[in-house]
């Protein structure tokens, strides 16, 4: 049985307007709390049937909590490696999947030279968004969104490190889909899709500066930036108060508690400034969730952003 579940495609009334329908792929609802455990679910069986023996990251957000999930339904010992800077709320829902959490260093480079040290053999390292498994495992979201929606003329999504966005795309082109366009969004502060496409080639942030630290990588993978060259992308921006009111907004609407990381994505929905937007019938929202951020923290953020 697969390690994730099939999740509900909904319309959205709120977010919709007379000319055109929102959808939103529930990614939210995956037994711990995003999208990511179709990839990191994926991979951590393939690496189960190789012969791993332990599942090895360096996340302190929903790729560890992904990793320690699948690694409890596979059987497999957990470690991740998470710096000091980050929240208890992630390390707490980490531990709760019998996963081992080792506190190291002052950034993620440090956690994550750390965890190579302690790398045997028969490890499996599950990397959180630069790896075709990963994308493989995220693909089939789209032949679902293909049986529970109409044909979108725009999708919509949050980037990281492009892991979901590399998937997705990987899925729109199995389903026929390869002439909607993608609506790509990104915090200011966390923009390194952005910043790359603006340059035309990769580029490395000095830092992170936005709330939303599930889109904190520095860099996008190659494969996401070549995926720019080979399908009508277009990256977008939003504030972090933007993003933090649209989660309010899925809270209020649809009863979901998402991450700003995800409330990028329906912030930039709503703003329906992206060209590819205004004229767009039907768009379908990849509401891809985020378990690290509590109802609460919503709130203090709203008030401090
Ligand atoms: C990981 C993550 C993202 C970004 O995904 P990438 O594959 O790194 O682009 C967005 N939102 C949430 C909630 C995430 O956990």
């Amino acid at each position: 049985m697969a390690i994730h579940i099939t999740t509900p495609t909904v319309e959205s009334d709120a977010f919709s307007t007379p000319d055109q329908r929102v959808w939103l792929k529930l990614e939210a609802l995956q037994p711990c709390g995003s999208f990511k455990l179709r990839g990191i679910g994926h991979a951590c069986e393939v690496h189960a049937s190789r012969g791993a023996t332990r599942l090895l990251s360096s996340s302190g957000g929903n790729a560890g909590i992904a990793v320690a999930y699948a690694g409890r339904r596979l059987g497999l010992p957990v470690v991740v490696v998470v710096p000091e800077t980050t929240r208890e709320w992630p390390k707490t829902l980490i531990r709760r999947q019998g996963a081992e959490v080792v506190v190291h260093g002052k950034s993620w480079m440090e956690a994550n030279d750390h965890l190579m040290s302690l790398r045997q053999p028969t490890d499996a390292f599950i990397h959180p968004f630069d790896d075709p498994l990963l994308w493989d495992g995220h693909a089939p979201m789209i032949a679902e969104a293909a049986t529970q929606a109409p044909k979108p003329d725009a999708v919509v999504l949050s980037v990281g490190g492009g892991g979901l966005m590399s998937g997705v795309l990987q899925g729109m082109h199995a389903a026929g889909w390869q002439d909607v366009p993608l609506v790509a969004a990104e915090t200011v502060g966390a923009h390194s899709l952005n910043a790359a496409i603006a340059a035309g080639e990769l580029v490395t942030l000095d830092a992170i500066t936005s709330l939303a630290t599930s889109l904190g990588a520095r860099r996008v993978s190659e494969q996401a930036f070549a995926w720019t060259r080979r399908h009508a992308v277009t990256a977008t921006t939003v504030t972090d108060a933007e993003a933090v009111q649209a989660c309010l907004d899925v809270a209020k609407e649809h009863r979901v508690i998402v991450e700003p990381a995800c409330g990028a994505a329906v912030a930039a929905t709503l703003k329906r400034e992206v060209p590819a937007l205004q004229k767009a019938r039907n768009v379908l929202v990849i509401l891809c969730g985020g378990a690290c951020a509590t109802y609460e923290d919503l709130i203090d953020w709203r008030t401090a952003s």
